[in-house]
């Protein structure tokens, strides 16, 4: 299904549209209040601008160095062409182990490559440790948002999903009992798991390090507590220098909570005595985005969320109805890179307001790529008969003055006379939730000549 038809699934619940709606903003000026605070915002954001697309202009030579560096650190590296390869090369490190149970951290990565079913499917239980994303999985559902990626949820329902899965009393919603309850079910896992899989916020070029950041400390607790830790990353995910984070942890934790900085950055270089680290860099089309001109600065993205939070439609849509493993507006570019023909409605979900590249941290022109997607899909994906046709005839009036002055002046006629039934058809999308605005009885032009007349 298209994401209007998705979407108009989310809109039955009225309620819950406007809940999601406030929550997501009340979230957005957070981060306005945040980011406000901070002196030089604009220039901090040029800055992460320039040092990604420095990046993504030497990337070859920034990921052989981040490769030589987390070697010599004594980590294995290995590379994956695909989500495919990703996924065997993540199970084969596991059997080597004979690992039978896993924690994982939040990894849009893994979301994007499907690790979990695939290695459930060679029985190996996979646990995702951040509260949102337990959430989601208790749940049987993908995650809605990158950063909350269980907000599509109200507490009542995490409360009813709890006492079937975890066996907690009714509590009415109560967060606190929720979280401590979450809290103690996922000790026991951390506890029994035989290896750890975190996904990498920032990957230094020039030590080899990474770095992942949480609000719930459950990357740390994973990875300190199992024998094996493996780390999944976009090849997108490097930076060159240490001194880097600086610009980019200030800017990641304000743009997606509004918070100052994550509760935990947890910086890591090298296994512990006895344990090993892996780590996978992905491609999964990315070098294919890289390629395209007007489409490769999507990769500069640092996964806040901040477009999501901002965008009307995201906000009045929810994340689901994008089909997408990275819903809202720079979901749109990526996904469109990903599956054409199965995304191509996607850059059409946007008003183009460009709300989202104003608060996009990383200074992605945002609105500016959905147009150019909306660009190339007219010309290589198969439109509808009937849109072909209205906007052929669109065309065709809005080239000729007399044309469009005489359809103005009989749609304003049918608008005021013609029954409700057939103005509010079903071919009137807009009239679907509103009423049209009140009819005038004339056009501007008409207006206008008459009002000069009249000085
Ligand atoms: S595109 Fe920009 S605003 Fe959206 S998630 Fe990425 S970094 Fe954040």
């Amino acid at each position: 299904m298209a994401h209007a038809d998705e979407a108009a699934v989310f809109n039955k619940d009225e309620a819950k549209v406007d809940w999601h709606d406030k929550a997501l903003w009340f979230v957005r000026q957070k981060r306005d209040k945040s980011a406000h605070n901070v002196k030089g915002w604009e220039n901090l954001r040029d800055l992460a601008s320039a040092i990604k697309a420095n990046v993504l202009s030497n990337l070859d030579g920034y990921l052989l160095q981040f490769e030589e560096n987390a070697q010599k650190n004594g980590v294995t590296v290995h590379w994956a062409a695909d989500a495919e390869e990703h996924n065997k090369i993540v199970h084969s490190i596991l059997a080597k182990h004979d690992v039978k149970k896993v924690v994982k951290s939040k990894s849009m990565l893994t979301e994007e490559c499907h690790l979990n079913p695939y290695l459930e499917s060679h029985d190996i239980e996979v646990i995702d440790t951040d509260l949102g994303e337990r959430i989601v999985q208790l749940a049987q559902e993908p995650p809605s948002h990158i950063v909350l990626p269980a907000i599509h949820k109200r507490k009542e329902e995490v409360d009813v999903l709890f006492q079937e899965h975890l066996g907690t009393k009714p509590c009415n919603g109560d967060p606190q009992y929720l979280t401590s309850e979450a809290r103690k079910h996922l000790r026991d896992k951390f506890l029994k798991a035989d290896a750890a899989i975190t996904g990498v916020n920032f990957a230094v070029a020039d030590t080899g390090g990474f770095v992942v950041c949480t609000n719930e400390g459950n990357a740390d607790m994973g990875a300190h507590l199992a024998k094996v830790h493996i780390a999944c990353m976009g090849m997108e995910k490097l930076i060159p220098q240490e001194k880097h984070l600086g610009v980019f942890l200030r800017l990641l934790a304000r743009s997606a909570t509004g918070q100052p900085i994550t509760t935990y950055s947890s910086h890591f270089n090298k296994p512990e005595p006895g344990k090993e680290m892996h780590i996978v860099i992905v491609d999964n089309g990315r070098t294919e985005q890289l390629s395209r001109e007007d489409f490769r600065a999507s990769l500069h993205c640092i996964r806040c969320g901040a477009c999501m939070n901002t965008c009307p439609i995201y906000r009045r849509s929810g994340g689901h109805s994008y089909k997408a493993t990275i819903p809202g507006p720079i979901g749109s570019i990526l996904s469109p890179g990903i599956d054409l023909k199965k995304h191509s409605s996607l850059p059409f979900a946007s008003t183009l307001c460009g709300s989202c590249s104003d608060v996009c941290p990383v200074k992605i022109n945002i609105h500016e790529q959905l147009y150019k997607w909306r660009q190339v899909i007219v010309k290589d994906v198969p439109q509808p008969v009937v849109k072909k046709t209205v906007l052929k005839i669109a065309g065709s009036v809005l080239a000729n003055s007399k044309m469009y002055s005489f359809v103005g002046k009989s749609s304003r006629f049918m608008l005021k006379h013609a029954p409700r039934f057939l103005i509010y058809s079903k071919l009137n999308a807009w009239g679907k939730a509103r009423d049209l605005p009140e009819v005038k009885n004339e056009n501007f032009d008409e207006w206008y000549k008459k009002r000069k007349k009249n000085e």
